[in-house]
């Protein structure tokens, strides 16, 4: 007799969720879904502009931050090939598209360029990393040398000496920042900001080094830019018909259903409680993925749950890694490309990093959304959140929305505004805070999804996919993955790690879902097999073949 798969129960419907749900029912399994907001999406998801929309036009397309899906992503991309949409041959996937440039903005300067992608292949990789930095931002040879070299020192270590060296040492002394210029400073804590909201000072060299180290590895490689973004709103164009395609291969998809508790007994689950329609509901399944945000989940761990398996009670201090990163957005009525890519304000006391959306939506006509004027969009994201801003002299935490919204937009002026008006207060039909931020206390602003940042030891914290709790498993950005950053690319890849330990532990008969490495530098590879022998016998990285 065939064997009956197990039921189950996955909490919460971000990226981790829908992925998890996504494998699950593809493989035959009845899988229900608890998602707190009438959204699925999670951070990853768009949101309207609500109330934006006049004389029947659509609400203005409005986002929690913008979305970046670098080249060396595998798996979330995967997941996008299996969602169909209209007639694209590789389903969601297909309304990926490239950007070409990224831009480097300051506030002394004009915008620097920089190409993603290099035709030609590579012939030496440390003297391409260090060639990146050389001659336009100010830094002398030896600066752009000593970057490009730490870069490759990374890149060449092997994988032991990255997690367990390098998960130890904050990016900012692992390039010895301290003993630099100024100017080596302004460029390469500002270059770490490109994806998440990580500080050089804080967040960890494995982790930063890694992805800047592939960042600029896929800009110097052929085979398409290392910028992909999506061609429409994230909802429109992934999100929604995600939802559709999980719907109809039988999740049982709850919107507006917050996980209130999850019950343990004699070391196993027996059930969530759930609300729904203002109701606490027993929820019950053979087992439960918890795809719930690390400050959400360490909120629901209990004593049960922790004496069941005690590396669930370092969840609470891995919940005090997360940091503020929102989005902003200005709808303008010209349309201002600025550049074909994303741009990192070196300079903004706030971190601001931006794309200007438009010329990346080829189909949607911004006509039919808001007052029907608005022709461009400049979607920004402020990832730092405690830095005083030039305007009012307080940390955006601590500012008004409207405040917020002033003190963006002054930065951004004083970023693309040198010799003429590039931004002024004329383009600007509408604006949007992402909903997230929400007034008052308990400082002025509350931020109600937070993001993980990958801090100096805080990988002995994460947990794996999988518990000591038989029919528990993670999923989420948080949880270790080859992937090691807080992305919607680590979300997928916990999920696929969630799945695969219940075809594991169940002993089902099903494919497992797919795990690729990440940075692999395949190019290195002699490089790191000698780093091995050298960092087992207790010896530094040296960066050479033999010896
Ligand atoms: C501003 C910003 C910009 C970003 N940009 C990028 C980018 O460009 N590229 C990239 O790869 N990553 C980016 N990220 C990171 C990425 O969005 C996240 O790491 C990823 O989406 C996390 O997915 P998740 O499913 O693990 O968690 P979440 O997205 O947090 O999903 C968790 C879900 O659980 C739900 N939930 C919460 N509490 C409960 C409860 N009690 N009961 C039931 N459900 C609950 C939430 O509503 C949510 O839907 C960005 C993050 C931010 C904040």
């Amino acid at each position: 007799m065939k064997k009956r798969l197990p039921k189950v129960v996955v909490l919460g419907g971000g990226v981790a969720g829908m992925s998890a749900a996504h494998e699950l029912a593809e493989r035959g399994f009845e899988v229900s879904v608890y998602e707190a907001r009438t959204t699925p999406g999670g951070k990853a998801r768009s949101m309207d502009v609500k109330g934006s929309g006049i004389d029947g036009r659509k609400d203005l397309p409005g986002e929690h931050g913008f979305r970046f899906f670098p080249k060396f992503y595998k798996h979330v991309t995967d997941t996008m090939k299996r969602i169909p949409y209209g007639d694209n041959r590789h389903g969601v996937f297909d309304n990926l598209i490239e950007g070409t440039r990224l831009g480097l903005a300051f506030n002394d300067r004009a915008m620097l360029p920089f190409i993603t992608e290099f035709p030609e292949s590579i012939r030496d990789l440390k003297v391409l990393y260090q060639s990146l930095f050389e001659n336009h931002l100010g830094l002398t040879a030896e600066e752009a040398a000593h970057y490009g070299g730490k870069l490759y020192e990374l890149a060449s270590s092997c994988e032991l000496r990255r997690y367990l060296d390098y998960q130890r040492i904050s990016w900012w002394d692992f390039i010895e920042a301290d003993k630099q210029s100024e100017q080596f400073k302004r460029i390469f804590v500002g270059l770490s900001r490109i994806l998440v909201a990580a500080k050089a000072q804080e967040a960890n060299a494995c982790t930063i080094g890694t992805v800047g180290a592939e960042l600029m590895l896929d800009m110097v490689t052929p085979g398409g830019s290392a910028d992909r973004l999506l061609n429409g709103p994230t909802n429109e164009v992934w999100i929604y018909p995600w939802y559709d395609y999980l719907n109809s291969i039988g999740v049982q998809f709850n919107r507006d259903a917050p996980v209130k508790a999850i019950h343990c007994d004699n070391g196993a689950i027996t059930g969530i409680t759930v609300v729904m329609d203002g109701q606490e509901q027993l929820v019950t399944g053979d087992c439960f993925i918890s795809a719930l945000p690390v400050e959400v989940m360490a909120g629901l761990v209990n004593e049960e749950l922790i004496s069941a398996d005690p590396l669930l009670g370092k969840l609470k201090t891995l919940a005090e890694s997360v940091e503020w990163m929102n989005g902003i957005q200005f709808y303008l009525n010209e349309e201002l490309p600025l550049i074909h890519g994303h741009i990192i304000c070196m300079d903004s006391p706030w971190a601001l990093t931006l794309v200007s959306q438009k010329q990346f939506w080829p189909n949607t006509d911004l006509a039919e959304y808001g007052n029907g004027n608005v022709k461009g969009v400049l979607s920004v994201d402020v990832s730092d959140w405690e830095a005083p801003g030039p305007l009012f002299g307080k940390p955006a935490m601590k500012c008004s929305a409207e405040e917020i919204r002033q003190e963006v937009w002054q930065q951004l002026k004083d970023h693309f505004n040198h010799g003429s008006d590039v931004l002024h207060d004329g383009l600007l039909e509408h604006w949007f805070l992402d909903e997230d931020i929400q007034f008052p206390n308990p400082h002025e602003a509350t931020n109600m999804e937070p993001l993980l940042v990958n801090r100096v030891h805080t990988w002995d914290l994460r947990p794996n996919a999988y518990t000591a709790i038989p029919n528990l498993y993670l999923a989420s950005d948080y949880v270790r993955t080859n992937t090691d950053l807080a992305t919607m690319e680590g979300a997928n890849e916990a999920a696929r790690r969630a799945v695969n330990a219940i075809i594991d532990y169940y002993e089902i008969k099903a494919d497992k879902c797919r795990i690729w490495e990440m940075y692999e530098f395949e190019l290195l590879g002699l490089w790191q097999r000698n780093d091995k022998s050298r960092w087992q016998e207790g010896l530094p990285w040296n960066g050479k073949i033999v010896g």
